[in-house]
């Protein structure tokens, strides 16, 4: 199974995606994630990518179409790809890639939000600092205040969470990423989730799709 879960940063595909990569059983691949533990590490990658991420820019493609194809195409066979790709550029080099693999999509699932929920989502985003669990002050709070349900550490505000940097993230969308919704669209590839409702309900009719995309 090859997914790619598409939509604005907001959405909860990066939650949605870590739920359903553990229930069927796939790779859960976001760029984002890979992006921020390079950052934490320091390794050479961090330090290239920590500009555009700290600036809500996106990372230019090639690097990025790399560390896909490195981190995850030769890597494994089913995944759900998270925040990848993102411009048109990526999606044409994804394409590429899975051709000379001798491979195709199965679907790409498009997250919808609206911007004014989307920047109310995205303000309030935590990050653990020990195991990069994702946490929201108003919508997904940790039991404990501040402090990681699953591990124990601490959490963090994220650096790309402030409302000027999350205006940049979402121009970005609509300028560089929206098109990809005709895109795969004309392909037949694109399936629509409403990602307004509480993660639960998202995540029901995720599931429903995925095992619909999956049996046919
Ligand atoms: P995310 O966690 O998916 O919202 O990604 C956080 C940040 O990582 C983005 O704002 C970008 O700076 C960078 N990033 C993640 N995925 C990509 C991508 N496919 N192309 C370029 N930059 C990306």
């Amino acid at each position: 199974m090859k997914l790619v879960f598409l939509g604005p940063p907001g959405a909860g595909k990066g939650t949605q995606a870590s739920q359903m990569a553990e229930q069927f059983d796939v790779m859960h691949a976001s760029t984002g994630d890979i992006f921020r533990a390079a950052v934490a590490e320091g390794s050479d990658l961090g330090q290239t990518v920590r500009s555009y991420l700290d600036n809500g820019k996106l990372v230019p493609d090639e690097l990025t179409s790399r560390v896909v194809r490195e981190m995850v195409l030769e890597r494994t066979e089913d995944y759900i790809l998270d925040g990848f790709p993102r411009t048109l550029p990526q999606a044409q080099m994804l394409d590429e890639m899975l051709k000379e693999r001798g491979e195709e999509l199965d679907g790409v699932l498009f997250f919808q939000l609206g911007e004014a929920a989307a920047v109310e989502r995205l303000t309030g985003r935590l990050v653990c600092k020990g195991c990069g669990a994702n946490y929201h002050k108003v919508f997904m709070p940790p039991r404990k205040d501040m402090i990681c349900d699953e591990c124990g550490a601490e959490l963090t505000v994220r650096s790309d969470s402030s409302e000027e940097i999350v205006r940049k993230r979402l121009e970005e969308y609509n300028e560089k990423t929206q098109p990809l919704v005709p895109y795969y669209e004309k392909r037949g590839l694109l399936r629509r989730v409403d990602a307004s409702p509480a993660p639960e309900t998202v995540n029901r009719e995720t599931k429903a799709l995925i095992s619909e995309m999956s049996a046919g």
